[in-house]
Parts: structure tokens; sequence; C-alpha cells
């Protein structure tokens, strides 16, 4: 038998991406410019494990939640303990600040974290099995105060990336007593109109009536269209609140409208809800959304400590930059180091590593398998390389070096000392 059977190669699984470099550098500025924003309102980076046990999951966003009920990766570890792979970040960063006791003492923490998430859902666009989540959250900030701040963080982004048409919906859940009462309201008037509503809706009835004001189904659009609306029961509190961030809003001039059936898909929240959205991407046009979670801490498990927090999609911000056409790619070789394949590969080391440490924030690419000049020319062209370091016979031999701008024709080509080649190179650095 021949060791040698080739086998078909392995394919990714349904609803996971790979991101190649022609794609990579769209994510990395994303995440730069979100990490430059958020450092500007002084939140903090906190990572937490991938994997949790699945009981978090449950109670925090709500066994009654599309999440929960059938959106997560979960299996037994090898200790048979039930673990689930996150499908949001809240649930593992309020268990992080409970364990870590970082809201003690009324303690404001702001923090912000990004990874990724994991939901098997029905691959769509806009919609992976794993997707990356950027999000952020204020603990112990009880006003509007710090719903509107995050408001205006996510604004003051969609500026900076260049997003143009970006709406926001707000509304608010009220308090879970608010609710209990709407809840009562809602599930009375849709036994109403049994025959109307879907599988979905029906399975929603008793257990997340207020889900139903979710529904994509245009069949349930009139109904859901003609419900109760929540304002109408909302108590003072919340009220009070939810004139409140609209007041900062107001005055800070971020325009936004009150969607009543806004309802977001995990139980946690309370008052305020919002959500970003954008119609360039289709059906799958919410960017961003998030929600003041007041109950959620001490039902951890922790002391009773308001909270506000929102994630972002970033695949779907990338998807839009794409889309739209937002971003251009920016050469990154800086210098390609083109090589008389004659010259001793030691030397081409050495000298390259003495480029380098002379000039660290250069990107220097040399080819590792040098062919002809002119072919070492035509790759560097196509880089879109903004130098060529020239080392040939006649260079060695002279212990000089040639640069040629392959961008700037009154640049041109010299030949000189390392010290020069150091010079020319700093003044374009
Ligand atoms: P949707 O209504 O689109 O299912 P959601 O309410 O489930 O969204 P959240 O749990 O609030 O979404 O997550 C916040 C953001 O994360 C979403 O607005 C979206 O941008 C992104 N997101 C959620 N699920 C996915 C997914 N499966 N693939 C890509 N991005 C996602
Ligand atoms: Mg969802």
């Amino acid at each position: 038998m021949s060791n040698n059977i080739s086998r078909q190669p392995t394919k990714r699984l349904r609803g996971m991406y790979d991101t190649l470099p022609s794609e990579t550098w769209i994510w990395q500025r994303v995440e730069s410019v979100v990490q430059q924003v958020f450092h500007s309102y002084y939140f903090q980076e906190i990572r937490f494990p991938l994997l949790e046990e699945t009981a978090l999951f449950h109670s925090a966003i709500g066994e009654a939640t599309d999440v929960v009920d059938k959106e997560m990766f979960s299996f037994q570890s090898r200790s048979g303990k039930k673990i689930s792979l996150r499908p949001e970040g809240t649930a593992g960063c309020v268990r992080a600040v409970i364990q870590n006791d970082l809201c003690n003492r009324g303690t404001i923490q702001k923090l912000w974290y990004q990874g990724p998430m994991f939901r098997y859902e029905r691959p769509q666009k806009g919609r992976n099995r794993q997707f990356t989540q950027l999000g952020a959250e204020i603990f112990n900030v009880v006003t509007a105060q710090a719903d509107a701040e995050l408001i205006l963080m996510t604004a003051k982004l969609w500026k900076k990336i260049g997003l143009p048409n970006i709406r926001l919906e707000i509304n608010s859940l009220g308090t879970s007593e608010t609710r209990k009462e709407y809840r009562e309201v809602l599930i009375k008037y849709f036994e109403q109109h049994l025959d109307v509503l879907d599988e979905d809706a029906l399975k929603r009835l008793h257990s997340n009536p207020l889900r139903i004001l979710d529904s994509k189904n245009p069949k349930m659009h009139p109904i859901v269209e003609a419900a109760p609306v929540l304002s109408d029961y909302l108590d003072e509190e919340s009220q009070l609140h939810f004139d409140e961030l609209k007041n900062i809003l107001d005055a800070c001039e971020i325009e936004y409208t009150i969607n009543p059936k806004l309802v977001r898909g995990l139980d946690y929240y309370s008052k305020t809800v919002f959500e970003w959205i954008t119609d360039d991407l289709g059906a799958q046009g919410t960017i961003c959304g998030g929600g003041r979670y007041d109950a959620l801490v001490e039902l951890q498990g922790g002391k009773p400590t308001p909270a506000v927090g929102f994630a972002m999609g970033i695949d779907r911000i990338v998807e839009l930059i794409k889309d739209l056409n937002l971003w251009k790619e920016q050469s990154s070789v800086d210098a390609y180091l083109v090589i008389d394949k004659e010259v001793n590969s030691n030397i081409i080391n050495m000298l390259s590593e003495k480029i380098r440490n002379a000039l660290p924030t250069l990107n220097l690419l040399v080819n590792q398998n040098p062919s002809s000049f002119k072919a070492q020319f035509k790759k560097a062209n196509k880089l879109s390389a903004q130098f060529a370091i020239i080392i040939g016979a006649n260079e060695v031999s002279n212990n000089s070096f040639t640069l040629k701008s392959l961008q700037d024709k009154e640049f041109g080509q010299k030949e000189g000392t390392f010290e020069q080649l150091v010079e020319w190179l700093q003044q374009f650095k």
C-alpha cells in the first residue's frame, strides 16, 4: 500500500469565513479607528474567554430568545460540563466584572471588547456562524448620560469611518414591571388574531410575546402595526430617563427616530434600546445594537449595578465599506529590494537587516526567489512599491546602494552610501 494516497482537501465549515490579505487591511483599519474613538472616551479593553458555561447564557440572555433557543454552539466538555461558544459579549463581560469585583462600591467601569462570536444561524449575506463583534459597556451610571455617551461615540465612529446614511432608532422598554403589564396586554391582543399568527409567533405567544413585534414575516405586518404600543404603558421613571436621553441627543444634534416596535432580541434589556441601521446592506441592515440592562448584574449574582452597552457587527461594517467602495487600499510596500542573483545571499541578508535596523518603520520586501532585474522591477511595480533599492555586483564592489523611486519621477534614481540611503528614505517615511 502506498502512503501517498491523496485526499480531498478539507473545506471550511458552513457559515465560517477565511479573511484573506486582500481584505484584512479593511478589518484592521476599522478596528484601529474604533479603538482610537473608544480610547478618546476613556474606555478600557477587557478580554474574556470564548467558552463559558452554557448556564451563563441561558440565565443572562433568556431561555425564550432566538439566540439561546436555536443559535448556540453547545457541547459537553470532557468532564461532562455543558459549555457553549459565546454568542455575544455582554454575558461574559458581566460574568468577568462580577468575578473580578470590578464594580464594587459603585466604581464606574467603561469597558470595551472585541472578538469572534458564534451563532448557529442560516448563513446569508450579513449573517455568519462565526462573526466579529466589537462592544462597549458602562457600569454604575444610572442616568441617561451613559446611554447618550454610547450613542454619541458610535455616531462619531460612523463619521470617522465615512459611513453614509446610517440612521438611529431608539425606544424604551421600561422596567420589568412595565413589561409584565404590557406583556399581558399583548398576549390578549394577539390571542384575538390567532388565525394570522405564524408558527414562530404561536410559539412565542406565551414565552416571549414582545418578540412577535420583531417578526420579519410580511403577512404579520398588519397585526404587528396595529398592536398596542409599550410607550402607552411606560412607568414614570422610564419615561423621565427616555426624556433625558432625547434631550441630550437633541442638544448634540444627533438625529433619531422613535420606533415603538424596537424590542431587541435579548431578554436582559430595560429602559433604553437602540439600533443603528443602514438600507445599503439588504435585509441584514442593523450594524449596531444596544441598550440598558440595569437588572442583569444582580441577576447574575453581583451587587445591584446599573449598566448599558452595545455591540456592533464588524462583518457588516466591512461589507458596507466594500459594497460602497468607501476606502482605497494604500500600498504597504515602501521599498522592494531588487538584487543581482549572483550576489552572495549572506551579503543580501546582512544589508537588508542593516536597513531594517536603521529604519524600523520602513516596510522592506526582499525577493527571496530573485530572477532577472526586469522581472523584479515588474513585481515591485505590481505591488505599487514606493522605492526599489538595487543591490547589484556594481553596488557590492562600490560599497554603495542605488535607490530608485517607482512613484516620483523627479526623484529618479540615486546612488550613494548607506548613510545617504537612510537619509533619502527617512525623508519619505
Ligand atoms: P439580527 O436582528 O440581525 O439577528 P441581533 O439582534 O441578533 O441581530 P445582536 O445580538 O444585537 O444582533 O448583535 C449585535 C450586532 O451583531 C448586530 O446588529 C449585527 O451587526 C451583528 N450580528 C449579529 N448576528 C450576526 C451574525 N450571525 N453574523 C454577522 N453579524 C451578526
Ligand atoms: Mg439574530
